[in-house]
């Protein structure tokens, strides 16, 4: 494995941007992927958003389509990138643009944005679209993309994509796909359907895995308070009275309850953005600029909004519902303690959920210090079970047919 860089073999003006990115040292899914996406393998990483997967498949895509550069044709990509949610392809864009060259014709094609200007903008063709299933789809039965020249295909998060419900979206882009390809697919779980995929998809591949070096980084402090339902929205205005929350984002399991949690913060005067599903694309970014530039001190969002979300220096993570899966517990508190700063994770917890905290110790591979409210459920004394004898049988039992026992 290589530890630098220049020793891949990269093109000189992507060396020149990863030092303006400080970019110093591949990370280890980097220093795997990018030797045999450079050769043109096929590749299946097994890696999670921080491992630095998307520079691991955007370097080696941008150096192959500058080394055989070709001209664009109207409504076409040379590279297809799949990603499961908005913010998940914005991201891409931007990594990609800080590391192409500026002239790079790279166009985000996703849903809750104007359908018009991805038209428009796909008209002298492409050399990148970043897309997601149902908007990419979209232009495709309209011939508004031409997917028959895409020689570079990546598929990321497929793990997540499959829990989404894409498989027939990504099974239908894959089939418009030339077969003289190069595939790259990333998950950070293989369940047996992304292994389905993969062989479906991928021609000889070579795997590449960086298993995350411990579950949960160990720079997160994580606590738990047993509080019933009704008291949340108490508990969090007082935990926010304290300054050193300063960057916070708060999880909640719907939509509605999301909003609801922000008014009453909006309400209380503090700084608040919202994302989830529901919230148009240009609402998206709006919030997600006004949480990273300070403006907005609170972020509340729904586990599928926040998917991929890399915001710096977010010192708190609050979980005001537990996640509905326990992995999701592992990517929500995985927001904050980021490029080496610490952070904390809190987590409300009502009593009676003691058995999905388990699940989510589990899957965290920790247990979680109780912070305060009740005592903590594992340790409360069952009530008793009365097994019933012969004697309370005989007596509890029904007569039957409205008949009394003899
Ligand atoms: P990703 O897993 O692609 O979402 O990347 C996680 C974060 O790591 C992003 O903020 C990247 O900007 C950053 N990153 C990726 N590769 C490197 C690297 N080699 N050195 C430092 N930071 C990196």
């Amino acid at each position: 494995m290589s530890n630098d860089f220049a020793s891949l073999g990269l093109a000189e003006h992507l060396l020149r941007a990863l030092e303006t990115a400080r970019y110093a040292t591949p990370t280890p899914i980097q220093s795997a992927a990018i030797p045999p996406l450079l050769a043109g393998r096929d590749l299946l990483g097994i890696a999670q958003t921080g491992t630095g997967k998307t520079a691991a498949f955007a370097l080696p895509l941008l150096h192959r389509l500058h080394t055989t550069r070709t001209a664009t044709r109207p409504q076409s990509a040379h590279a297809l990138i799949l990603a499961p949610t908005r913010e998940l392809a914005l991201q891409i864009v931007d990594s990609l643009r800080m590391l192409a060259e500026p002239r790079t014709r790279i166009v985000a094609v996703i849903g809750g944005q104007g359908r018009f200007g991805q038209v428009q903008r796909l008209r002298p063709g492409a050399e990148i679209v970043v897309g997601t299933p149902g908007r990419i789809r979209d232009l495709m039965s309209t011939n508004e993309l031409r997917l028959d020249g895409v020689r570079h295909f990546v598929l990321d998060e497929a793990d997540r994509m499959l829990d989404l419900g894409f498989i027939r979206d990504i099974t239908h882009i894959a089939d418009a796909l030339p077969a003289a390809r190069q595939s790259a697919l990333f998950s950070a779980t293989m369940p047996a359907e992304v292994e389905k995929l993969a062989r479906a998809m991928l021609r000889d591949p070579e795997r590449v895995a960086v298993a995350p070096a411990e579950r949960v980084a160990p720079r997160i402090a994580q606590s738990v308070h047993f509080v019933p339902q009704a008291e949340r929205a108490r508990l969090l205005a007082e935990l926010l009275d304290d300054g050193s929350l300063s960057r916070v984002i708060v999880f909640t399991r719907t939509k509605r309850g999301a909003d609801r949690v922000a008014d009453a913060l909006t309400e209380a005067g503090h700084g608040v953005v919202a994302l989830h599903g529901n919230k148009s694309q240009p609402q998206r970014i709006k919030a997600l600029d006004r949480f990273r530039d300070g403006r907005a001190r609170v972020l509340v969002a729904t586990d599928i909004a926040a998917r991929g979300i890399d915001v710096a220096a977010v010192t708190h993570v609050i979980n005001y519902d537990l996640p509905a899966q326990p992995e999701d517990y592992v990517h929500r508190i995985g927001r904050t303690a980021r490029a080496g700063a610490s952070g904390a994770a809190i987590s409300f917890c009502d009593p009676n959920e003691a058995k999905a905290l388990r699940a989510i110790e589990r899957a965290a591979g920790t247990e979680i210090v109780v912070a305060g409210g009740a005592p903590e459920p594992r340790q409360q004394a069952r009530p008793e079970l009365v097994r019933p004898t012969p004697a309370h049988r005989a007596k509890f039992r029904p007569a039957r047919n409205g008949r009394r026992a003899a």
